[in-house]
Order: C-alpha cells, then structure tokens, then sequence
C-alpha cells in the first residue's frame, strides 16, 4: 500500500498566507466560505496532508467512485426518465470523474471565482435538465461516505484520519451549497416563465380554441366512420396521432396543466386507440355505438376542461366571482412580505355560513348555491376594493384585509355578521332564506409563514362556531 502517512511533512508552500499572529489574511473569504470554518481553523500542515491525502485517493479510484455514483443515481425511477445508461457512459461519466478531481484539488484559500462559476453552472444545468436535486445530494453523501471509508483504511493517525474526513466534508459541501443555490435560482425562474406563458396562452382566444377542437375531434371521428363504410379492411389513423391528439398531448398540457380532466382525456384517447378501434373493425355495428360513445365522452370531458378554464382566466370563483383559492398562495406571501418589510398591520378573516348543510336540504341545492352568491355580494360590499375575498372552501370564505390592524379588522367582521344576519337571501321559488355566519379573525404578528395567519383565524372560527354560531371570535 502506498505511503500516505508522511505525506504530512511535505514542505509547506501555503504557509506564507499566515500573518505572524497565525491569523488568516482571508478574513474575507472566511466569511463568505461558512461550512470552510474547520478548514480556516486549521494549520497549513493539518491542510496540506488532507488535501494530497484526497487528491491521491480520488486520483486512483475515481472510475469507481464515479461508477458507484450513478449507479445510485440510477437505480432511482426518476433519474431515469432523463438519463440512459448510455448517455451516462458517454457524457456524465467523465464529467463528474474531472469534477470530483477538480474538488478535491480545490483550495479553499485560492481565489475560488472559477470553481464557484463552475459549480454555478452545474447546478443550472441540473435544473435545466430536471434532475431532482435531492438525487444528486443523495449522490454526494454516498461519493463523501466511499471516500472517507477509504480515507480510514489508510493506518494514518487518529487525528489525521478525522481532519481529512471533515475537510473532505467540508469542501463537498461547499460545491454541493453553490450548486444547490443555483439550481434552485433556476427552478423557481423556470417555474415563473413557465406560468407566465400559460397564463399567456390562457389569453388567447379560449372559446375559439374550443370550437376548434370540438370540431377536430368531430373530424376524426367522422374520417373513421367513412374509412370503415367505404374499405372495410383499412386501419383508420389513430385519435393520439390526429390534430386532436396532438392538441391535447402538446398544447393542452400547458393550458390546463396539472388538470385531472386533461388526464381522463388521455386516458380515452388511449383506450380508442387501443382496444375500441380494433373491436370498430371487429364488428362495425357495435364497434361504431362503442366508438361514438366513447367519443361523447371526451366531448364532456372538454367542456369542463374548458368550463374550469374560463374561471381560471381571470382567477374568480364562476359562482361567487370571489377569488379562487388556487391564488390564496400567491396573494398572502406579498401581503406577509410586504407586512414584515413595510411595518403595517395585516389581518385575515375566516367566514363560514352556520347550518349551510340545512338550507341545501330544505330549499335545494341551487337555492344554497344562490345564498352563496348573495353572501359573496355582502363580504364584496363590507370589504375595500384593495381587499382580497377568496372562496376557501364550500360555505367558507378567507379574507385578506391588507393594512388593517387587530381593531379594524374586528369591526368589519362584526359589520358582515350583522349584515348577512340581517339581510336574508331572497330566491325566486323559495323565498327569504334567513342565515347567520360566523367569523374567526387573525391579525399578522410577524410569523414569515402565512399558513401560520390562516390556521390562526381558522381556529379563532372554530371557537366561534363552538360558542353557539353568528358571532365574531378573535384569535389569542
Ligand atoms: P356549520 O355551521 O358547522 O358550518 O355547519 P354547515 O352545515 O354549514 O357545514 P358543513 O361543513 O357540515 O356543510 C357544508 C355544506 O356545504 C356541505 C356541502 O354539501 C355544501 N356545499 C359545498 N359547496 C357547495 C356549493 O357550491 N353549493 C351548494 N349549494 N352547497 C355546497
Ligand atoms: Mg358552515
Ligand atoms: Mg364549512
């Protein structure tokens, strides 16, 4: 086995770097370099001996350490919907084996510009790529735990043992942290380009893009029915490979993303294609009855696509016209934000309609739907327009008064529970529906997390609704 315990009395060129006092000059560069503390602590020897003990060890093994890496790396699902094995063996596998040695030559007490810069890019790269950043930090503990499993089989001394296994840690981290930094700088970009354009998209003409779809779908149907009447035997082209398919696969995946609706689509499209066309041409009779059926599927599933759509585009609630919950998020992170930076009060209401459940059961559902409309109409009047009312739930309503204190934000509850005690819902067949709310409030006390504001005011409800209902609880 190669010497490495004396690699420590090699002459010591950084040496020079220590003032008389044995302070470091690169005071500055400690404070930007915080997991490099150990490292700066350190005498030149205790350095020096780590690094070559690491430089020699990664230089000998790095085949296997890189191997073992993606190995990991690979063995996760994730990982390989965006890495083949072959692509690894060409591409990766080289540059991780210079970015491991390039690692583990690093000085920390050098200019480090260029390996940050290099760092930053593998991480925006990472994020480009989608490469989830929990594998590659998944990755990096295995690569640190091999390494430092090498660094103690080596018979150095206790305490050199110790001091090159946490330098290796630290140096790993270092990299891993500006990695990290960047890929994640890069995600949240993507995330907000990416929005962006779908709500772009959103823009454009939705009830045109309907009625073109309805109809390319129409079309394909229509084009299939006609190839089996005229040649019996040919096999019509599929609904996935149609302009309609190709649609929903590739332009609907932006406007509706996420949308389970969209996910049914596909589903249906899949089962045509699959077992649907082949019985059409088994038995035509009742492969056509079949294949119309399933087409009216998909026609239903398109308006609620679009249906949903509408109400998303300008983020209201279609029954309430209230704000949708989906943007709550948004909305109460820059209010909590803007509250902590600016100073100003910020406060939430919670609002629920008391014995909601029987005013469906007596009246009808479309009857609650109409006491619903006429609520939000009340809790619009009571609040500013700068103001935020959401549809939270069914009966229930979340609202953000933006640079309103604990007292302000009391005397708007209690003004909406008066009204709506006072003002009952008028319907056309069943008359006045008479009905109370109650009202939990919560003022912001500089919790950075907003979920911290609603479940406040969701409790504060909670015990309003224990007390006996239509009444204003304020939390704490
Ligand atoms: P509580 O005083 O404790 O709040 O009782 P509640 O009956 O108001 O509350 P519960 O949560 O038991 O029932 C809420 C009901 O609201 C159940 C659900 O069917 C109904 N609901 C939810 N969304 C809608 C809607 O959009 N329209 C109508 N008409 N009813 C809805
Ligand atoms: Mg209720
Ligand atoms: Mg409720």
């Amino acid at each position: 086995m190669r010497e490495y315990s004396n690699l420590k009395r090699v002459s010591e060129p950084e040496g020079s770097r220590f003032s008389a006092s044995g302070i470091s000059e690169f005071q500055m560069d400690v404070a930007n370099q915080p997991g490099l503390l150990f490292w700066h602590n350190s005498s030149p020897e205790i350095r020096l001996a780590a690094r070559q003990t690491l430089q020699q060890l990664v230089t000998e093994h790095v085949d296997e350490l890189v191997a073992t890496f993606y190995r990991l790396f690979l063995s996760h699902e994730e990982a390989s919907d965006f890495l083949n094995h072959s692509v690894v063996n060409e591409r990766l596998n080289q540059s991780m084996s210079q970015w491991l040695l390039e690692t583990v030559r690093m000085d920390p007490g050098s200019d480090l510009t260029d390996f940050d810069a290099r760092q930053i890019k593998i991480g925006e790269v990472h994020a480009r790529l989608k490469i989830p950043n929990n594998l590659v930090m998944e990755g990096m503990s295995l690569l640190k735990s091999e390494i430092a499993t090498k660094v103690a089989t080596l018979d150095l001394p206790v305490s050199q043992t110790t001091h090159t296994i946490i330098i290796l840690g630290e140096i790993i981290d270092y990299a891993m942290r500006l990695m990290t930094s960047a890929y994640v700088n890069d995600t949240n970009r993507r995330a907000q380009t990416d929005e962006a354009f779908r709500f772009f998209s959103l823009g454009q003409d939705i009830s045109l893009e309907r009625k073109i779809q309805r109809a390319a779908l129409m079309e394909w149907s229509q084009n299939v029915l006609l190839s089996l009447l005229g040649h019996g035997s040919e096999t019509p082209a599929t609904l996935a490979s149609s302009p309609f398919g190709l649609w929903a696969r590739h332009r609907a995946a932006i406007l509706f993303q996420g949308s389970p609706i969209l996910d049914s689509i596909e589903r249906v499209i899949a089962e045509i294609d699959g077992e649907v066309l082949s019985s059409v041409i088994a038995d035509k009779p009742n492969g056509v009855v079949t294949l119309q059926r399933r087409i009216d599927e998909i026609r239903f599933l398109l308006n609620d696509l679009f249906q949903a759509a509408s109400a998303l585009e300008n983020g209201r609630d279609p029954l309430t016209r209230t704000f949708n919950r989906r943007f709550l998020s948004s909305v109460l992170r820059r209010e909590v934000s803007l509250a902590t930076r600016a100073k100003t009060p910020l406060s939430v209401l919670m609002a629920d309609i008391d014995h909601f459940k029987h005013i469906n059961d007596r009246h009808g559902h479309s009857a609650g739907d109409a006491v619903l409309s006429h609520t939000a109409d009340i809790l619009l009047h009571c609040v500013r327009a700068t103001d935020f009312v959401f549809r939270y739930g069914g009966e229930e309503f979340l609202i953000v008064l933006v640079e309103s204190d604990h007292d302000r934000a009391l005397t708007i509850a209690e003004r909406i529970r008066q009204q709506i005690a006072a003002k009952p819902a008028v319907i056309s067949n069943a008359g006045q529906i008479p009905f109370t709310m109650s009202i939990g409030v919560a003022t912001f006390e500089g919790h950075p997390d907003y979920q911290y504001l609603i479940d406040a005011a969701d409790k504060a409800l909670y015990r309003a609704k224990e007390s006996g209902r239509n009444r204003v609880v304020s939390h704490g």
